[in-house]
């Protein structure tokens, strides 16, 4: 309850603790669901890891366990089972001062047990993902977004998540995105269609409304709102994102 509280209380922050939790759902529990990584998949996990390893939110521990298993991947032999690549996130883990302290979603936490969480912490990952990689030229532009598309492809437990996103990727044409700030913006735009389509569902948390983001609360700037309708000011939503998804911003509320 006092997380709740803090974080309604608080403008739109980036929690550590949030990208902690997806990642260690996605280390201990999405990645070791699948049977075998192979061809497309052992690709999609090699890009993951690399993405990961370069921009890794995590501890000094978490940021060389991430590179070890990077390195594991990439000296495989494909197939790779997901049982061998469990079994070395745990191996790897056993070798190194613990990584995941989390006890819980912060910016993510849900009014109820269902709500928010995992897929919350997801998007969350994704933008900072995007921004860190717009901070620095060690990826080519496109190569983010190409590793959220091969993430949701292959990994992403939501089915219907699955099929909305790779309809959109083919729709707003993903893999033509050709400059890193505009990968910022393009997970932006993809990510206000979902909220629009999800407002008013089940599976909204009712403290927290899907609404176009950022509201004009939070950047007043980034709107320019007539009596008819409201157009959005990319270089203002880029700079509020830039901001907001910094790895030098983010707060370490809630972690021990
Ligand atoms: P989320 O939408 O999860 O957003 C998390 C946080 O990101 C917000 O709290 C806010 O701080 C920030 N944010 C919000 N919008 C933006 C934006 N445009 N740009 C930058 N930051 C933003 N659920 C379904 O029921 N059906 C689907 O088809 C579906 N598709 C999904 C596809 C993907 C790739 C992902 C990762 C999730 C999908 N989900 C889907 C889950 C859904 O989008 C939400 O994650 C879930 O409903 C929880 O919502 P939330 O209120 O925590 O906010």
């Amino acid at each position: 309850a006092a997380i709740l509280a803090t974080v309604l209380g608080a403008g739109p922050k980036t929690y550590r603790a949030d990208l902690e939790q997806a990642i260690d759902k996605l280390l201990h529990i999405e990645l070791p669901k699948v049977r075998v990584f192979q061809g497309a998949s052992h690709l999609a996990l090699r890009q993951l890891l690399n993405v990961l390893r370069l921009f890794s939110p995590l501890n000094r521990s978490g940021s060389i366990l991430l590179a070890r298993l990077h390195e594991f991947v990439n000296g495989s032999s494909d197939p790779l089972s997901g049982a061998a690549f469990e079994a070395q996130v745990q191996l790897q883990q056993r070798m190194l001062p613990k990584v995941f302290k989390a006890r819980r979603y912060v910016g993510c936490i849900g009014s109820a047990p269902v709500l928010r969480g995992f897929t919350c912490s997801l998007w969350t990952l994704f933008h900072y993902l995007t921004v860190q990689s717009a901070r620095s030229t060690e990826l080519p532009a496109g190569y983010v977004l190409a590793t959220i598309h091969g993430f949701v492809s292959h990994f992403f437990g939501c089915t219907d998540c699955v099929q909305h996103f790779l309809g959109m990727a083919e729709r707003r044409q993903l893999f033509s995105v050709a400059g890193r700030d505009e990968e910022i913006l393009w997970l932006w735009a993809a990510h206000n269609e979902v909220n629009q389509r999800l407002a008013g569902d089940d599976t909204e948390d009712p403290k927290f409304p899907k609404l176009q983001f950022p509201a004009l609360n939070a950047c007043a700037s980034c709107q320019l709102q007539s009596a008819t309708n409201t157009t959005w000011q990319r270089p203002e939503v880029l700079k509020f994102l830039k901001g907001l998804y910094d790895v030098n911003n983010l707060s370490n509320y809630g972690l021990p």
